[in-house]
């Protein structure tokens, strides 16, 4: 168990502030779920069930194009279930704000919809919710199973991310958690479209416990992650938590400029005493396209920023929802 430090006065408090019957909103993102969202559905109503919780299992449908629309609306009248479909593909990240947005519960629990996060640790979580923390997420116990590339990229992602950063975001953590309510709000205040769920989890503060968990692998289907989808999430994220991408080109600028008025000391004391035979031609090609290099990627990296200005500052909302319907008329899932 990895802990956060949080004084114990903080955590009686925030205890004694606990409903004694709340509502759970389970929010599950789905993309292409078709072959694993509604045994997931069953298993967290029995989890939570057992547990004599009120809840309510919102699906997130991402623009899915395969079956999984059809099988949840198959569990009419079953299961608690809202089910919500974005007008189109967003992203997970997107899903999810859409799920924290809707949410009724007192506490919220994410999860993905293909059993890789493990249903059973959530009556654990909520247990570490009732003794006080805001947040419990998931920490991986391990990255086995990933691909050597996967972990690498996350690697050097972080180390970028959180170099010179004062709010370090913990490696390895997962979506998997449970959301108090004023977690919930303090998310749905944030306005941002280029969402690095993650980051802003990490942004709002509040106290917070990470448990160890182990990850399955995908019952069915497919992961819909590929390198270049990581690498765009991994943009956002940097983008949105970390100037240090900016200032590394003010560091290699300073040292390019120092050591070229260095070097220009030398060739005017070498010139002065021994007379210059025109030598050099090398050194000067070398030095014109290390620094259009360095140029270009520069420019690459303010123009990165820039493209998230500009879909900040159009101000168009992060999503559309193009139907809601409640499963059953008397949600809430306890009979
Ligand atoms: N997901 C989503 N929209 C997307 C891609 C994924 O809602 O555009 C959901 C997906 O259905 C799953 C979760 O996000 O519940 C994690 O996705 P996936 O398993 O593909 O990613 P991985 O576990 O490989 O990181
Ligand atoms: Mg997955």
């Amino acid at each position: 168990m990895t802990e956060d430090f949080v004084p114990e006065y903080l955590l009686q408090l925030r205890a004694a502030e606990r409903p004694a019957d709340p509502l759970v909103s389970c929010i599950v993102p789905a993309f292409n779920e078709a072959e694993n969202i509604a045994p997931l559905l069953h298993t967290l109503h029995q989890i939570l069930l057992a547990q004599g919780l009120r809840h309510e299992l919102i699906v997130i449908d991402d623009g899915s194009r395969d079956a999984t629309v059809e099988r949840v609306l198959r569990l009419k009248e079953q299961l608690p279930v809202t089910l919500v479909q974005l007008s189109r593909n967003f992203g997970k990240e997107l899903a999810l704000t859409a799920g924290i947005d809707l949410a009724r519960g007192d506490v919220a629990v994410l999860i993905d919809g293909d059993f890789q996060h493990p249903p059973e640790m959530i009556p654990a979580f909520l247990d570490n919710w009732r003794k006080g923390y805001d947040m419990v997420y998931s920490v991986r116990a391990s990255r086995e199973g990933e691909s050597f590339a996967k972990r690498w990229f996350t690697r050097v992602f972080y180390t970028l991310l959180n170099t010179g950063a004062q709010l370090k975001i913990p490696e390895n953590t997962q979506d998997f958690r449970v959301l108090d309510r004023c977690i919930l709000d303090a998310l749905r205040q944030m306005p941002e479209r280029n969402r690095f769920m993650k980051g802003l989890y990490n942004w709002v503060g509040f106290t917070r416990l990470g448990v160890e968990t182990h990850t399955n692998d995908r019952r069915g289907g497919q992961s819909s992650f590929n390198l270049y989808r990581l690498l765009g999430l991994g943009l956002t994220g940097l983008t949105a938590f970390s100037n240090v991408p900016l200032r590394i080109w003010t560091l290699v600028g300073s040292i390019i400029s120092l050591t070229s008025i260095a070097y220009a000391l030398f060739v005017l004391l070498q010139t002065l005493l021994y007379g210059n035979d025109q030598h050099g031609w090398p050194t000067l090609i070398v030095a014109i396209m290390f620094l259009g290099g360095v140029q270009l990627l520069s420019i690459g990296v303010l123009g990165e920023y820039i493209g998230r200005i500009f879909t900040e500052v159009k101000l168009r909302p992060s999503y559309f929802v193009s139907r809601i319907t409640h499963l059953t008329s008397s949600d809430e899932g306890r009979e």
